[in-house]
């Protein structure tokens, strides 16, 4: 498919920034720190409001069928020079799109200038275990009581879009943060994705007013945007892959081991785990961008593409672990840090319940083309 011309630069561009973010990737995997400078440079590059469709002076990246080569493009390629700066771009996308699609046109108007004036939006939706964050009325606006765990760019990001919970259902609202504000000295670490920066946030006491509620109550949990949106995390994914595959080739061949029947059988295994995964995310980036399905349809056929991804991911990971042996788990090494990131950033919600949820629709309705 023929790229456009602005889109076509800002893809050649962050392909150009590909060997300096992976080198980058190495120094904030160790420290556990936050990419700025990766983030800064694709800020530079526009990448911050391409999401955005054109009515909001975006590139339109993941509207229509264009934009959704586009956009899986450019998760692959953020992926494959790191997973984590891929990441905080998926979640600055979803937050993005989520406010076009469900927010005033006002608001939406001042999320496309914040992210002009490179603002990294931030998705905090995951609750601590049994307490929700809670929304409760004041005056003409509203206070939150409670946190967010699991929130990446925690203390960098300087929007984001959470959920609250108020007496008749979930809420979306955008929340404006200081660099650093109500973020919890965490004892959570993740040992893998350790660039994204995952850690809590206090929102209590937090004043909102009525202009920063996005859409209506249940917005959120809307389909099929809201389980078909899955499909950007998975291109992230597919990005790692091809960084192990990639790293899995040239470690081979600096090792002369590539005539070896058993290494090439191996190799051989993780292009194909890797084109079949990219086979998928074609469709799947198509589908869940057009729309042009039932919910119902699309949100079992991302939900199937999202465990599929997942599943040659695993394998290819323990695959090429096999083919490099003991020095794919040297601390600090490529290998070491691309399984540890992707093996951590594959733990998406639900993962029994997405496959089975899809079964049953195969169940009721025969798979396309069977
Ligand atoms: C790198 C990274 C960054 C993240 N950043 C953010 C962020 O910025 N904002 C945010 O909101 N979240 C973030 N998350 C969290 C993410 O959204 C999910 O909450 C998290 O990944 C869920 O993973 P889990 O394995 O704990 O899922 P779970 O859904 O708890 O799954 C764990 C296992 O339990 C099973 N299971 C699930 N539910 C049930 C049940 N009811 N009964 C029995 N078994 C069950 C699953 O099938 C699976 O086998 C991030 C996650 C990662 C990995």
């Amino acid at each position: 498919m023929k790229m456009r011309g602005e889109q076509e630069a800002l893809l050649c561009g962050v392909r150009s920034l590909l060997p300096e973010m992976q080198r980058d990737a190495l120094g904030f995997d160790e420290a556990a720190e936050f990419p700025r400078a990766s983030l800064e440079a694709l800020a530079e590059l526009g990448a911050l409001k391409a999401s955005l469709p054109e009515q909001f002076e975006g590139l339109g990246f993941g509207y229509g069928e264009q934009g959704a080569a586009e956009l899986l493009r450019l998760f692959m390629l953020l992926g494959e020079a790191s997973l984590s700066v891929a990441r905080l771009y998926e979640a600055h996308v979803n937050a993005l799109q989520l406010i076009v699609r469900y927010g005033s046109e006002s608001l939406a108007w001042a999320c496309a200038e914040d992210a002009g004036q490179k603002h990294i939006f931030a998705l905090w939706v995951t609750d601590p275990h049994g307490q929700e964050l809670v929304l409760e009325p004041r005056g003409t606006g509203f206070v939150l009581r409670g946190r967010k765990d699991f929130c990446s760019g925690a203390g960098t990001a300087t929007r984001a879009l959470i959920t609250a919970n108020d007496r008749t259902g979930t809420r979306m609202l955008l929340v404006r943060l200081r660099p650093g504000e109500r973020v919890l000295s965490s004892r959570l670490k993740l040992g893998g994705m350790r660039a994204a920066v995952t850690g809590s946030v206090d929102f209590s006491g937090m004043e909102v007013e009525q202009s920063d509620l996005i859409g209506e109550v249940g917005d959120y949990l809307r389909e099929p945007a809201f389980s078909a949106g899955a499909w950007r995390g998975s291109a992230a994914a597919l990005g790692g892959l091809a960084a192990i595959v990639e790293c899995h080739r040239e470690q081979i061949l600096q090792r002369h081991r590539e005539d070896d029947p058993h290494q090439r059988m191996r190799f051989g295994q993780n292009v194909i785990a890797y084109e079949t995964a990219r086979l998928w995310m074609v469709k799947v980036a198509r589908l869940a961008c057009v729309e042009d399905d039932s919910a119902e349809a699309i949100v079992a056929y991302v939900n199937l593409a999202r465990l599929a991804v997942e599943a040659v991911c695993l394998e290819a990971m323990q695959t090429a672990q096999r083919s490099l042996g003991l020095s794919g788990f040297i601390a600090g090494s490529r290998m070491e840090m691309l399984c540890r990131d992707l093996g951590a950033y594959l733990r998406q919600p639900a993962p029994d319940e997405t496959l089975t949820k899809a079964a049953a629709y195969y169940f009721r309705n025969a798979f396309p083309g069977i």
